[in-house]
């Protein structure tokens, strides 16, 4: 875990300076880009000095499951880019999740999850927290009536992400650390699709928001990674745990990321004009029933997404007729895009929810999560838009 230091040149400075310049500690040689630490361990000047370090009466590394150089150092940013006190790198996006359960919660606590987050977030706080006796209730994200109802005296987190994948539904966040607040409850918000060059959590009242590193942070689909960042007595009690449980960011994958951040800015900016631009040009083809994008201004969560948010994000859905059967057609005549459920790649990916992001939900789950047979997700890369928009042509020209 790594605090930001009050006083520095950076103070003040904007997210793309923050995203170049923060968390950048030079050794001795001198080096302009930052180097790679691949130890595990740290060696001491003296016995007394080691025993120091371990007693904790001394800062500095012992070993590389509690601190690492190239960690430190994107922890030190994802701080800075999030505006919180400190942040704690994690070996995958779950981890993170983990790590912030299992450090802030304890059996007999209530969590109250929103129905539509990541689907193995869902599994980790049914399957595995409910057996340590962590009570969970999953609600729409937007049914604030809900949300009110499910507290409970013993409700302890409110955890959802926005905007929803993939139908970019838009949560009032400080709407819920509003209800957090008066509940008695932290307020923990997945960032992932946004990041922080779009939206921050902890300024509209979050109490600790998180990532996984291995989309748009690294930005390049190479490595898996996770972030929790929040004031700096939570992060205290989520590195606690990672030290002793070990789900630890390795520094090489540390080292991915944090030079990914550098262009992220750049790289958000460029997949929100992509992916704009292809909602607005699926609106206007026949073959196309409905785009779910929040940057259209027909959808319900636009006004709400350009007031908490910078601009609207990579990743939009679709929908075709012919239900299954049609939306695979048009997936399948594609031949530019891949077919992964990754996102926040420089590539564009394509995917069908219902039977893959969705599909251990039953029929009527995916009702209700209006995940319909005919809906088609694309996660918008760094192509050229118009070459994306040829590939995705050919798609409904299948359907014909
Ligand atoms: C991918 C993802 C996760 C899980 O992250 P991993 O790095 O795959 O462990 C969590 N939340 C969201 C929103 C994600 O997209």
């Amino acid at each position: 875990m790594t605090d930001q230091h009050d006083n520095d040149p950076l103070a003040g400075a904007h997210i793309e300076t923050l995203a170049v310049r923060s968390g950048i500690s030079r050794s001795p040689e001198g080096e302009h880009s930052e180097p790679i630490y691949t130890t595990s361990s740290y060696v001491f000047d003296s016995a007394a000095e080691a025993a120091a370090r371990f007693a904790g009466e001394q800062p500095g590394n012992v070993y590389s499951r509690y601190t690492n150089p190239s960690v430190r150092g994107f922890e030190e940013r994802m701080a800075a880019l999030e505006g919180g006190e400190a942040a704690v790198g994690c070996a995958s996006g779950m981890a993170a999740i983990l790590a912030t359960a299992m450090s802030l919660l304890s059996a007999g606590d209530h969590v109250i999850c929103s129905r539509d987050v990541f689907g193995t977030t869902t599994n980790l706080f049914s399957k595995y927290l409910g057996r340590f006796g962590v009570e969970v209730d999953f609600v729409p994200l937007l049914d604030n009536a809900a949300w009110q109802a499910a507290v409970k005296p013993n409700t302890a987190m409110l955890f959802l992400e926005t905007p929803s994948n993939p139908l970019n539904e838009v949560a009032d966040i400080a709407w819920f650390a509003q209800l957090a607040k008066d509940s008695g409850a932290l307020l923990v918000v997945d960032n992932t699709f946004c990041t922080p060059a779009l939206q921050q959590p902890l300024a509209l009242g979050a109490d600790i928001v998180l990532h996984s590193g291995t989309k748009f942070l690294d930005g390049q689909g190479r490595t898996m990674g996770g972030v929790v960042v929040g004031n700096k007595a939570h992060m205290t009690e989520v590195m606690t745990f990672l030290r002793t449980c070990g789900p630890s960011l390795s520094p090489f994958n540390a080292w991915v990321l944090f030079k990914g951040l550098e262009t992220l800015g750049l790289r958000m900016a460029a997949h929100c004009r992509s992916a704009l631009e292809l909602a607005r040009w699926l609106q206007q083809q026949p073959a196309v029933e409905k785009v779910y994008y929040a940057g259209l201004e027909d959808h319900p969560g636009h006004a709400l997404a350009a007031r908490q948010q910078s601009a609207f994000g990579g990743v939009l859905a679709f929908e075709v007729g012919g239900g299954r059967e049609g939306a695979w057609r048009c997936i399948d005549a594609t031949r530019v895009l891949s077919l992964t459920a990754n996102l926040g790649d420089a590539k564009s990916t394509i995917v069908h929810p219902a039977t893959t992001t969705h599909g251990r939900l039953t029929p009527e789950q995916r009702a209700d999560a209006g995940i319909r047979d005919g809906l088609i997700r694309v996660a918008v890369g760094l192509e050229h838009v118009d070459d994306l928009k040829a590939d995705l042509q050919r798609g409904l020209d299948a359907l014909a």
